[in-house]
């Protein structure tokens, strides 16, 4: 069988420390899948400049310079992550036969892309790279980040346990993924709506090579709040059902008043009084705003502004 073509793609935002490191990390796994023979010679190592403020770019021009197994795509200013990691496959998945995502910083284990290409050879359509443990993470990070598995799940969001953005895609799941058109994007619960057949590789996630990460805690809460809103209208629902509840207690609270006040003719209301203010406006409040957030979600939508622009593609 002929060997096919595999594309590692990596967003990169202000990575000029790490990637000098890391693509020669990249390089030597692609050069090992082609001489192991189970990957074409037209593959690449391909890196997506979302907006760097640094020399990310320079950087990548002078790898690919260097070598032009590198190949770089750039995008017009900084869109985030997630739209960084959908303008670099739309813009390479005509050249390949799969793509791989990872993180610029290595922080996936490279290793774990021979299991993903035997597996795309056996069939798979999306492979999905799923942390063996955590124990490299900050305490903090591995808390948040599996709480956010959890909350997402109760929340109706169907994701793949402890995946991120590391798997593996054949360039027909790309080309569906692309057919979402949703401005939102949250790729780890898009991408199993894609469907075909999937299969799961495991590993150990390293710490960040070099630099920070891009990931602060805003960015991260943002992204479970754009996940969970994105996919689940179950906020809204709940909020439905508090009202449900509030509704059948104040009518008890009220047949309670009413019995009161002709059995003991005085009703000292001032506590209830206040209570009750301070709990349904809170209520209330709650509920406006989710309400909001979504109505915000199809303000976004319903204007269908592109998700990203390429202003360069090096290949
Ligand atoms: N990233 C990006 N655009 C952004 C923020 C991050 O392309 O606006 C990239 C970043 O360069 C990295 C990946 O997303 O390749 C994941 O970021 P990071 O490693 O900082 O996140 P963490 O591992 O800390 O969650
Ligand atoms: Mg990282």
């Amino acid at each position: 069988m002929e060997s096919k073509t595999l594309y590692i793609l990596a967003p990169c935002y202000n990575e000029e420390e790490v990637l000098p490191l890391t693509s020669k990390i990249f390089l030597d796994k692609l050069n090992s899948l082609i001489d192991a023979g189970k990957i074409s010679e037209n593959s690449r190592v391909a890196f997506v400049d979302d907006g760097s403020k640094d020399k990310t770019w320079e950087i990548i021009e002078s790898l690919h310079e260097l070598d032009p197994k590198f190949v770089g795509v750039k995008l017009s200013r900084n869109r985030g992550h997630q739209n960084a990691l959908l303008g670099g496959m739309s813009t390479i998945v005509d050249d390949c036969d799969m793509i791989v995502t990872i993180d610029a910083d290595a922080q996936d284990d490279v290793n774990a892309i021979d299991k993903m290409v035997d597996d795309f050879n056996s069939g798979s359509d999306i492979v999905y790279g799923v942390r063996d443990s955590r124990e490299t993470d900050t305490f903090f990070k591995r808390t948040t980040a599996q709480g956010f598995y959890k909350f997402m799940s109760m929340m109706g969001v169907e994701t793949i346990y402890n995946h991120a953005d590391f798997r593996l895609m054949s360039s027909r799941a790309v080309k569906a993924l692309l057919e979402f058109k949703e401005v939102n994007l949250f790729l780890r619960g898009m991408v199993p709506l894609v469907g075909f057949k999937s299969s799961t590789v495991t590993y150990d996630r390293a710490p960040r090579l070099a630099g920070e990460s891009k990931y602060p805690l805003k960015k991260m809460l943002t992204f479970a709040f754009d996940g969970i809103t994105s996919f689940s209208v179950k906020p809204i629902r709940f909020i439905t059902a508090l009202g449900a509840v509030t509704f059948l207690l104040s009518i008890i609270f009220a047949l309670y008043a009413l019995i009161s006040y002709f059995v003991s003719k005085t009703v000292p209301g001032w506590t209830s009084t206040v209570l009750s203010i301070w709990f349904f406006g809170s209520l209330q409040l709650m509920a406006i705003g989710i309400v909001g957030e979504y109505i915000g979600k199809i303000y976004l939508e319903s204007k269908q502004r592109p998700r990203f622009f390429i202003e360069k593609y090096l290949k």
